[in-house]
């Protein structure tokens, strides 16, 4: 035992994620599955990950699913099988992972940041409406960019928290301007919008990643991109394997963006659980909003909106609140882990400097950066962990 367990042997741990908790319920099935690999010999794009891509492409309600090496490269693989290069510009949030926009560079095209919805942190549609009115005309069947004319070829909204995007005037606005539609579904997998739709069926592409803090995760690095297009699918299938078809025949520049039979056969095990795990994601998603309301901390804390109608996993559970920083700083001292998801909104990465955005170009992503912090959310945490967490952040406030 450690000294500071000594001195405070009642003391609550409540780390932000356990693993350890999901692994041991499940390591007799894991090893199995993982020795079998082993025995095969057959170690990248096998019969599990052709398995996994069935699987996963039917449970959000798509016909193909290509297995790729991470959620990153899914993004990647799908800008690339969109065509889209030097010149181009795709539509996206500044409130999420950095690999969003990233990878939008990384192929040669122009980030175009759009601000959010500030209730569900996910890009506003009213935002994209207006960006499109004031700077972009429609040339000849093209969406111009007139300060830059950059043609606008991608819409990019992302699922963030494991909520999806307020999708129909997205699709709407994307139909209305020829604009493909992908879908950063990396946090999102069994998300459902209205009228049962799933994340990842919705737009051109949908990319999802099992890093392993999501909730379907591998044991390393993996993603997926799915789609209904089945020329687009063979166009995945193809670039993930550097373009080569047949073999060492290349009609174009692919990259290596392969999926291992390892990590397939450790998600197969675990999506036999999802539906369990998110299940008891959103029980503990219930429990703290009444929590909350009961010990009467609303003024200063305001818990995730649910938008009536979706089915939103829980990815994590973010609150907004006062003294965010304090508040962190607080919890940590008392046992409790917490992240800020994300404290940088793009537009004002240093990376992103050349694109000559000020911070008041997209308030609500820069507001939301500054005030929110998710807290622990995993199936596994027990009533005591929970209350520990809510007594220590009414604690703060009172
Ligand atoms: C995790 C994540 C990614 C990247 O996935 P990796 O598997 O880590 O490469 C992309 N976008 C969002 C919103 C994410 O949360």
């Amino acid at each position: 035992m450690n000294t500071a367990a000594k001195r405070q042997p009642n003391r609550v741990e409540v780390p932000l994620l356990d693993l350890k908790a999901q692994y041991h319920a499940l390591e007799s099935q894991i090893m199995e599955a993982l020795r079998a690999v082993c025995a095969s010999q057959h170690f990248i794009l096998g019969p599990r990950v052709q398995e996994l891509e069935e699987r996963i492409a039917a449970y959000s309600q798509c016909r193909y699913g290509i297995g790729v090496s991470s959620g990153t490269d899914a993004l990647l693989v799908a800008l690339m099988a969109l065509d889209v290069g030097p010149g181009d510009e795709v539509i996206t949030t500044p409130f999420t992972f950095f690999a969003t926009g990233g990878v939008v560079a990384r192929v040669g095209a122009r980030p175009l940041f759009c601000d959010i919805d500030p209730l569900t942190y996910n890009l506003s549609p009213q935002a994209v409406a207006d960006l499109i009115a004031k700077h972009c005309e429609l040339r000849s069947g093209r969406l111009v960019n007139r300060q830059t004319g950059g043609t606008v070829k991608v819409l990019m909204p992302v699922h963030l928290f494991g909520q999806t995007a307020d999708m129909d005037p997205l699709l709407d606005l994307a139909r209305r301007h020829g604009l493909k539609v992908v879908e950063d579904a990396a946090q999102a997998i069994g998300a459902e919008y209205l009228g049962g739709r799933r994340a990842g069926n919705m737009g051109d592409i949908g990319c999802f990643s099992f890093f392993p803090s999501k909730n379907l995760g591998a044991f390393g690095d993996a993603g997926m991109c799915t789609t209904n297009d089945p020329l687009l699918a063979e166009r995945l299938r193809v670039l993930r394997v550097h373009g080569g078809k047949p073999k060492y025949h290349h009609a174009a520049i692919g990259g290596n963006f392969r999926l291992d039979e390892m990590q397939a056969a450790v998600l197969l095990v675990k999506l036999r659980y999802l539906d369990q795990w998110t299940a008891g994601r959103q029980d503990n998603a219930s429990a703290y909003d009444e929590a909350f309301t009961r010990v009467g901390t609303t003024v200063s804390v305001s818990t995730p909106h649910r938008v009536p109608g979706y089915r939103h996993i829980l990815n994590q559970y973010v609150l907004r609140v006062e003294r965010r920083d304090e508040l962190k700083q607080w919890l940590t001292e008392n046992g409790v882990g917490t992240e800020i998801y994300y404290p940088i909104p793009l537009h004002m990465q240093k990376c992103f400097d050349y694109l000559g955005h000020k911070p008041e170009d997209c308030p609500e992503s820069r507001r939301a950066a500054m005030e929110t912090l998710a807290i622990p959310i995993y199936p596994e945490l027990t009533d005591v962990q929970r209350q520990h967490v809510v007594g220590t952040i009414s604690s703060f406030y009172t």
